[in-house]
């Protein structure tokens, strides 16, 4: 088995409706994602697969859903105030936590047919959650 792994940074707003501690606050974080590939099998080059294919593949996800958006839970009471301001956010069926942000970019990437073994959401540099299948 052959696995490699591409890291992407970016950043984002949230916070935890839930959270008994300073979560459930307005808050940022710049984050990097890790995600592995594993084939049996290597390519015709010699590769799991091109690096720059899972870069521009998971850029166009986070670009779209993810960068500079603001992540709340579909139930959150800020979301009317953020509408009348004509402010950007994404409204989830769960918890905007990193683990629910690492099965996002999970899914994404099996839908585009990727092999992901783990995707793994570092929400600071001693901080991670990951999402896998098997
Ligand atoms: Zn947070």
């Amino acid at each position: 088995m052959f696995t490699i792994t591409k890291e992407v940074y970016f950043c984002y707003g949230h916070r935890l409706m839930n959270h008994p501690g300073k979560c459930r606050h307005l808050h940022g974080h710049s984050v990097k994602a890790s995600i592995s590939i594993s084939h049996d099998q290597l390519n015709e080059q010699g590769m799991v697969c091109d690096f720059a294919d899972i870069r521009d593949a998971v850029e166009v996800f986070v670009d779209q859903q993810l960068d500079h958006n603001f992540l709340l839970h579909k139930d959150d009471p800020i979301i009317p105030m953020l509408l009348a301001q004509n402010e950007r956010f994404l409204a989830l069926d769960e918890h905007p936590t990193a683990e629910v942000l690492s099965k996002m970019i999970f899914v994404y990437l099996k839908q585009q047919g990727f092999k992901v073994q783990q995707v793994v959401l570092w929400e600071t540099s001693s901080a991670s959650a990951s999402y896998r299948e098997s």
